[in-house]
């Protein structure tokens, strides 16, 4: 595999050169004020990334996983109800954890391809007179799939039902990426992971918690050490942590946000908007589609490109990896082989998407597959030369 060429996965992401240093650091105390210096604009920064108001930052040594895991153990008990689209692999998992900790997942089944179903949601808050679900469990990004859900539409079915529950967003495939708004959006807790939006190597869980999250944990049952939230935010309140903090990860995160806002937020999700668009451009010049079921739904920072009948999808993503040293992501779970994945998140620009869509005609030839070489790029390439002068003069 060449180390030259970007990947093309869906996370981890490419990181610039200047995090990576970023990363690199002599070891330092961390129960020294050397480390709260260092950790305080990285919590201040994602506050910001997140547009939080009230609440608390918690990063944790860990990945996205365990930011899911986090939000629950912190926030319920063995029993409570909570509410879940399942539309993909990574809303299933975050099911299945919740099921093997011992909690009752009121399921929405929702065909892979749609996004969080809004009228559901509602009506399945409006039956619950009881009050038994205790939290909505939404995935912002459906990774899988390539579909980005209404969380602002989600927050307003949530309050036309007048249900008191807290919501849970995976934002670990949008965060730093696409719009993100967890004040407005009244979202109670927010998981991302370092190694997609915010470009770093995987190794933290990055989490916004609302005040009524925080108030949760009084109760919450399930039993939590490493991640407990209290013992974090007892540290917190020190200048450090309950263990040994991931220091240089940190202190990536904080230059990270710093390059996110040197560009501005705003220009990089426009940055994001317009990078998708030239590959959904390419894709529809290939005579294929984006598996997400409508425009609506196209997610900025991934597609999964729905292959021909016949054509294998992962056969092309082992082709790229093994002849051309390019990775793309396969199709996972009900979609192994009927699609392959183009991530175009983080660190990228008009000129590598380029690359990444000839290294996949090259394979589609290589396939037999009926697609014309250069056809998709010049779809982008029309695309990115009509939008490219916009852009530099937004950036000026
Ligand atoms: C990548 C991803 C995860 C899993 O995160 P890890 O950091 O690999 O644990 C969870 N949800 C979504 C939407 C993802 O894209």
């Amino acid at each position: 595999m060449s180390f030259q060429n970007p990947v093309f996965i869906p996370g981890p992401t490419n990181m610039p050169e200047s995090v990576r240093k970023a990363c690199d650091m002599p070891t330092l105390d961390h129960r020294s004020p050397a480390f709260a210096r260092l950790f305080k604009p990285a919590v201040a920064g994602v506050r910001r990334v997140l547009k939080m108001q009230a609440g608390e930052v918690i990063i944790l040594p860990s990945t996205g996983t365990g930011g899911w895991e986090a939000a629950i153990t912190n926030t319920l008990s063995p029993g409570d109800t909570v509410l879940a689209a399942r539309f993909g692999m990574f809303s299933h998992r975050w099911i299945d954890m919740c099921q093997r900790h011992g909690l009752e997942v009121q399921i929405l089944e929702t065909p892979w391809g749609q996004g969080a179903p809004l009228a559901a949601i509602e009506a399945a808050l409006k039956a619950d007179k009881a009050g038994k679900i205790k939290a909505v469990l939404a995935t912002h990004n459906e990774t899988a799939t390539g579909v980005k859900s209404d969380i602002a539409g989600i927050r307003r079915a949530m309050d036309a039902a007048g249900h008191g529950a807290m919501l849970f967003v995976d934002g670990v495939s949008s965060i730093a990426s696409m719009p993100f708004d967890m004040a407005g959006w009244g979202v109670d807790i927010a998981v991302a992971g370092s190694q997609k939006g915010f470009m770093l190597p995987a190794g933290l869980a990055i989490l916004g918690v609302s005040p009524k999250a925080i108030a949760a944990m009084e109760t919450a049952r399930l039993p939590r050490t490493f991640f407990d939230f209290k013992d974090m935010l007892a540290a917190y309140g020190r200048g450090g942590y309950p263990y040994t903090p991931a220091v240089g990860l940190i202190a990536g995160l904080a230059h990270a946000i710093e390059l996110l806002e040197d560009e501005g937020l705003e220009a990089v999700y426009a940055r994001h908007h317009r990078l998708a668009e030239g590959v959904r451009r390419a894709v529809f010049a290939w005579g294929m589609a984006p598996f997400a079921a409508s425009a609506d739904l196209y997610s900025d920072t991934v597609t999964a490109v729905k292959v021909p009948e016949g054509c294998d999808g992962t056969a092309l993503v082992q082709l790229a990896a093994s002849k051309y040293g390019v990775a793309f992501g396969v199709g996972l779970g009900e979609v192994a082989g009927k699609v392959f994945r183009i991530g175009h998140l983080g660190m990228l620009t008009d000129v590598m998407v380029l690359s990444g869509l000839a290294a996949a005609e090259m394979c589609m030839a290589d396939l037999g597959w009926k697609v014309s070489l250069g056809s998709g790029v010049a779809a982008a390439q029309e695309y990115f030369r009509g939008t490219a002068g916009a852009m530099a003069l937004a950036a000026e």
